[in-house]
């Protein structure tokens, strides 16, 4: 299986871009986020153990992720390319993930924005309930107040989107994000692309990184 991992702080752009990689068939998105946020939905054990670390913009614990994501991994048919779309997190998850022999890494690519852009982007951000698809409340508001175009849902804010959150998880992002971006360096497979663009613009530029 081949992988491609997204680094980058939070709000940075990597879910969006990775959704609509997904409009090409060989592409399959997966966000550590979406399905911590799912399991919290059902109120599985995951969930349960996971919003405690989520709601103050902290790390769910290495132990939790690697498992969780090596279980997902199992699942994925051999021929899929995934986009990995917040993990690894940690160095220790890329080592982990590096270990699985079933999975080869092709890149990491790192999408690079100022935090002060990013903490306009995510306190203003509002997602669908339901469906995931994302809004802003200047840049991007549904056409109906508070219900989602694509499928009429109720639009709301990320509990972990609030200012004072969102300061906690870029601080969490800077204190891990330089290891990993020497780990990938000295594999020789880091691609960086500035995240403040046209998302079209950036759409094309993974396009090509990824061909
Ligand atoms: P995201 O949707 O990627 O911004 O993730 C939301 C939250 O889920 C993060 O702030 C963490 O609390 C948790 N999370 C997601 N992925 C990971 C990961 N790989 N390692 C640890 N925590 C994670």
């Amino acid at each position: 299986m081949q992988l491609t991992v997204f680094l980058g702080a939070p709000g940075s752009g990597k879910g969006t871009q990775a959704k609509k990689l997904t409009q090409h068939d060989h592409f399959i998105h997966l966000s550590t986020g979406d399905i911590l946020r799912s399991a919290i939905k059902e109120g599985t054990p995951l969930g349960v153990e996971a919003k405690k670390f989520m709601d103050h913009g902290e790390l769910v614990p290495d132990t939790t992720m690697i498992g969780l994501i090596q279980e997902t991994l199992k699942n994925l048919a051999p021929h899929q390319h995934v986009i990995l779309d917040g993990f690894p997190r940690t160095v220790a998850q890329a080592e982990a993930l590096e270990a699985q022999s079933t999975t080869k890494i092709r890149s990491a690519v790192l999408f690079e924005i100022a935090d002060d852009l990013l903490v306009e982007r995510l306190t203003g951000r509002r997602v669908c309930k339901q469906c995931g698809q994302p809004y802003h409340v200047r840049h991007m508001r549904p056409q109906h107040e508070g219900k989602c175009d694509a499928c009429g849902s109720e639009v709301v804010q990320r509990s972990d989107d609030t200012e004072s959150v969102v300061k906690r998880r870029l601080e969490v992002f800077h204190s891990q994000n330089k290891g990993l971006v020497d780990f990938y360096s000295k594999k020789g497979n880091l691609k960086r692309v500035n995240a403040n663009q046209a998302p079209e613009k950036i759409q094309n530029l993974l396009m090509e990184l990824l061909a």
